[in-house]
């Protein structure tokens, strides 16, 4: 199988726990009357309580140390998994962690306790201005002497997808070895980066079932459903995806059209808890004692099980949820969960 001695041969740390869990979901298929649910447990990477950014931080600290970089500098929300892991990530290898949040704290709680708690040094902004001040901090800390490494929001660029490239490969492995064939893979997506991964895994596996990705946040910025909007989603993350497969040095290239992605689920925002999270974190929390996140994870199951009831899937086919892994998040939504 592809593209395993390709992939060794890249600098990669170790942080996460893997191969992480490839579990059934008996109760919730039974409740659901099929398909066969499976759920692949990448909230169980293991950093400071894990979730999908811990693979790409594999690649992306291995880098930040290649360049001997002595700080590290990333963006996301006040909730921000990416920002948690990646201030564990600085920690775990002594390096000084700046994370710029876009936006208002909402609650002293879940990630941003975790952040303060990891040593995270925390500059708020306006959501807009993210990317200028990651820019304006770089330099300052030059300024200072300092060596910053960047890393974008959601550590989605060609080195972090490599991360979800292995997760693709290891993923493969245990289905072989399970004699479990796959029909979907369905998985929240936001900067991109964990879905050109897979969609560049799978292509470079020969993966043959379907990888679908629900969109938590790509709203269209006019009124009218924008498709264009989607489309330059689409665009860049193909090009990080073809990025992976340079850094890989396959021949591979993957076209747009081979992307997937679901926009109706976006609700009222990105990170605003409706009906539809409420009812799918309670429900898979009742039936198989597992949790899943307020933004992501507990919206990418609202729309899978609002597929199944669709009809969408056949009762003989196999759906494997990919959970990323946002639990922790949970505490700073008890008002919205309650
Ligand atoms: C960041 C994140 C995602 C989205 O991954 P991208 O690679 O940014 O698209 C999904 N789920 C969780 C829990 C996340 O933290």
């Amino acid at each position: 199988m592809f593209p395993a001695n390709q992939l060794a041969a890249l600098p990669r740390v170790s942080l996460a726990h893997l191969p992480t869990p490839l579990e059934e979901l008996h109760n919730l298929t039974r409740h659901m009357g099929g398909p066969r649910l499976l759920v692949k447990r990448d909230d169980l990477t293991g950093l400071a309580t894990g979730g999908n950014k811990t693979r790409k931080l594999e690649f992306l600290m291995a880098e930040a140390i290649g360049q001997k970089c002595d700080c590290v500098l990333t963006a996301g929300g006040p909730q921000s998994n990416h920002c948690r892991q990646t201030a564990a990530a600085s920690a775990r290898f002594g390096l000084e962690c700046h994370l710029v949040l876009g936006g208002q704290p909402r609650q002293e709680a879940g990630n941003l306790l975790l952040d303060e708690l990891l040593g995270g040094r925390l500059h708020w902004v306006e959501k807009s201005q993210r990317n200028a001040t990651l820019d304006h901090l770089a330099d300052e800390l030059r300024q200072q002497g300092r060596k910053p490494y960047i890393i974008p929001v959601g550590g989605s660029n060609a080195r972090g997808v490599l991360g979800y490239v292995a997760a693709m490969v290891e993923l493969m492995e245990q289905l072989e070895a399970k004699r479990i064939q796959v029909d979907h893979i369905v998985f929240p997506t936001s900067s991109g980066g964990t879905q050109a991964g897979i969609v560049l895994g799978a292509t470079l596996c020969g993966f043959q079932g379907q990888v679908t990705a629900i969109s938590v946040d790509q709203v269209p910025d006019c009124q009218v459903p924008d498709e264009h909007a989607s489309e330059r989603f689409l665009v860049a993350v193909c090009r990080v995806a073809n990025g992976a497969a340079a850094l890989l040095g396959v021949q591979e290239r993957l076209e747009v059209k081979q992307f997937q992605t679901n926009y109706d689920y976006l609700g009222a925002g990105y990170g605003v808890v409706g009906a539809l999270e409420r009812e799918a974190i309670t429900l898979l929390a009742r039936q198989e004692g597992l949790l899943v996140g307020p933004v992501y994870s507990g919206r990418a199951l609202g729309g899978l099980l609002d597929q199944i009831r669709q009809g969408i899937y056949k009762a003989d086919e196999t759906v494997l949820f990919w959970h990323t892994g946002d639990e922790t998040a949970l505490h700073a939504y008890r008002d919205d969960l309650l």
